[in-house]
């Protein structure tokens, strides 16, 4: 208000020069400083850093002093450049489904990067801005609000996180994320991240094992360190606006509709997939992947899903632990965004009974740093044998630890979708190809493992304007639980809700335990065409190319000896049996407590998810039914010719909500007071 008032000198139009404008950057010009990855880390740290920190990662070791100070320091650098405040350590708590409404998958521990200054001026300057290099590295907190089974109480409640070096540090809304595994005070894994590194180790360990007793004669082979196992996540979701959310207590509480009918026009005239994406969705799907870009993960697909209101978006492929952490980060940025432009998503399985649910596709692979991936059929012999043992180490981890990954998928959500028509069903099967198929029974009677020809075929439309096309090796197969994709296997039964953790650290787990199979047979000097062929003979079973959606599947995996656990709790029974536990503990991921831990967990989420949506239901009759019933009925008190079946109908609904009550407390073991729902007891 008390600026002076200065004559401001106009040029004159002949002077003013008008500057070009620059080329406004696009969503891909823009650079993605937000993650510390290793080029990050060699523009701040040097390069000899980075090879030091490959090292240490390669061998499992722990870095030297001076490297840790020079990492911590170089990042605070970039995180500070880059508009980080803070630093938090993001771990994963043991949550099977997302629950309610997503972005409910990762726990962050917000941090300062402010400290006292104990000093002769801190009356000057009481606070610094820092990052102390044992903070990036490890933090304590208390452990008890997380699921963890029984590993912990609250008497000896503190838990730790420990900085997971394989998935990059990122910065999302000026918070400096360190990925992180969280354990007990005694070790004890209470988180998904912890398992899911186990198993990376179980694929390095097996994988090495078994390659260098293929002794292969290439130098891709020869020059491999190490094997590392990549995901690839297909995201589907459902967008509603925020407004309609907000009226239904059930989507609010529960993520799906508990009662409702199908619009006459929804998902029937099959318009949807890939048709045009609807405005507001466009625009916020395009703004989660300019972030996404952003903390440096590109998105490789968005479009429309089969449902009215359903999308998909999949990134690029990364290795597996980045991977699941930046899943549950874009549920995170697509839950935050939606929110500014009045829309919600919902993850979970089954939003609306009648149309499609959603899931989340794994694609998956193993392959060594050298680039032999296990499951692509590959152009040196090399590569063609890793193919073939490969897929052989995976049928055989399948055949053998089949319940295992049933329940790395068993949760509360996806109980309305597996088994259901447009999901695998729950009974888990390899799909490789039926040319793939012709091989392994080519194998078993004594050929060669290198007569498999990925032959491309041609297909054309058969007119002069468009060319014909080389086909992929093998077609697709969307009814099977882990159908071949080429150079990945797809595990298709994830819930949209989960972590990709669990069922990533499993995929990795049989599979490891497959190679070891294998490499046992070949350490007892057994030839490794025979050893595949023997391999393949014992889990034949599992492997299907049928149509997995006909009613006579599982009365053929019924035959087969193959289980088909519909629902979660026969899923979380099947944990404690033998074989899973054989599976967890031979291959170092779970010592049998918390296999036991893990087990009560899931028990716990799906009670407490059950739970939920009876206590919503009765809630939503008792306030919001009930009084519209008596409303309803009052319209028609004087012509109730035109009532139709009102009258019969409400009072059949309150019935049965009463019967529900007395089934849910006599399952809690309380009385039906005690219920906390809403009761307004209005009587017909
Ligand atoms: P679909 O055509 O089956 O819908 P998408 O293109 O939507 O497949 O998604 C395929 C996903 O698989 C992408 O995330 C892609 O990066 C990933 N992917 C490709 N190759 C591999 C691989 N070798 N390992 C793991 N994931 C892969
Ligand atoms: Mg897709």
């Amino acid at each position: 208000h008390n600026q002076p008032v200065t004559t401001v000198m106009m040029p004159s139009p002949a002077t003013v020069k008008v500057a070009p404008m620059p080329p406004q950057p696009d969503a891909l010009s823009n650079h993605t400083t937000k993650v510390f990855n290793e080029a990050t880390m060699a523009k701040y740290c040097g390069p000899q850093v980075v090879a030091t920190f490959r090292k240490s990662l390669l061998v499992g070791a722990e870095l030297d002093e001076p490297a840790k100070q020079a990492i911590a320091k170089g990042m605070f650098t970039w995180a500070r450049e880059n508009g980080a405040t803070s630093f938090a350590h993001w771990f994963f708590p043991n949550r099977m489904g997302g629950g309610a409404v997503g972005g409910s998958l990762g726990a962050l521990k917000n941090d300062t990067f402010l400290d006292l200054v104990w000093s002769s001026d801190a009356t000057i300057k009481p606070f610094e801005v820092t990052f102390p290099t044992e903070r990036l590295f490890c933090g304590e907190t208390d452990g008890s609000s997380f699921p963890n089974g029984g590993l912990r109480q609250t008497h000896t409640a503190a838990a730790f996180t420990m900085w997971d070096r394989s998935s990059p540090v990122m910065i999302y809304d000026g918070v400096m994320r360190i990925p992180c595994c969280f354990v007990t005070h005694y070790g004890k894994c209470i988180d998904l991240k912890t398992p899911l590194l186990r198993s990376a180790d179980a694929v390095a360990r097996e994988g090495m094992r078994l390659l260098s007793l293929m002794r292969l004669p290439g130098q891709q082979a020869a020059r491999a360190q190490t094997i590392h196992s990549y995901v690839g996540w297909e995201q589907e979701f459902f967008v509603v606006p925020a407004e309609a959310f907000k009226n239904r207590p059930d989507l609010l509480n529960c993520g799906r509709t508990l009662f409702g009918a199908l619009p006459s026009r929804n998902q029937q005239m099959d318009l949807n997939y890939f048709g045009p994406i609807p405005n507001k969705v466009d625009q916020l799907l395009k703004i989660v992947e300019a972030k996404m870009l952003e903390v440096g993960v590109p998105m490789a697909a968005r479009h429309n899903e089969v449902a009215p209101g359903q999308h998909e978006m999949c990134p690029i492929f990364c290795a597996a632990s980045a991977s699941c952490d930046n899943n549950v980060l874009f549920m995170e940025i697509c839950t935050n965004e939606a929110q500014k432009l009045g829309l919600v998503v919902l993850f979970h399985e089954k939003p609306f009974a009648g149309i499609n649910g959603s899931g989340k596709h794994n694609n998956w692979s193993v392959g060594t740093d050298t680039g032999i991936n296990f499951f692509y059929p590959g152009k040196t012999d090399d590569q063609r044998l890793c193919f073939v043992t490969g897929v052989a180490a995976l049928a055989w981890g399948l055949k053998e630890y089949n319940e295992l990954v049933r329940i790395s998928v068993a949760h509360a959500g996806n109980d309305h979708r597996l088994g259901a028509q447009e999901a695998p069903p729950a009974i888990i099967s390899l799909y490789p190809g039926t040319g793939f198929e012709a091989h392994v029974n080519h194998i078993i009677r004594g050929g060669d493992l290198l007569d498999y020809v990925a032959e491309k075929k041609k297909a054309g439309p058969g007119c002069a304007a468009a060319e014909q096309i080389d086909t992929n090796v093998e077609d697709r197969n969307r009814t099977a639980s882990f159908p071949f994709c080429g150079n990945r296997f797809e595990f298709r039964a994830v819930g949209s809700s989960q972590n990709c953790a669990f069922p990533t650290t499993v995929c990795n787990t049989i599979w490891a335990a497959g190679a070891a199979h294998i490499s046992e047979y070949l350490e007892q000097g057994v030839s490794l065409r025979d050893a595949v062929a023997r391999t393949f003979y014992e889990c034949q079973s599992v492997i299907f190319t049928g149509n997995g959606y006909s009613s006579e599947w599982p009365i053929e995996a019924k035959k087969r000896g193959l289980p088909n656990l519909n629902t979660t709790p026969l899923a979380i029974a099947a944990f404690s049996g033998g074989k899973c536990k054989e599976a967890l503990t031979s291959m170092g991921i779970f010592a049998e407590d918390e296999c036991d831990a893990f087990a009560e967990s899931m028990y716990e989420n799906y009670n407490t998810q059950l739970c939920i949506e009876v206590n919503t239901m009765l809630s939503m009759v008792a306030t919001g039914f009930t009084p519209a019933f008596a409303k309803d009925l009052s319209t028609y008190k004087d012509a109730p010719e035109l009532a139709g079946e009102r009258k019969t109908l409400y009072p059949e609904v309150l019935v049965q909500a009463a019967k529900l009550k007395q089934l849910m407390s006599r399952a809690l073991g309380i009385s039906p007071g005690a219920l906390v729902c809403f009761d307004h007891g209005a009587q017909f």
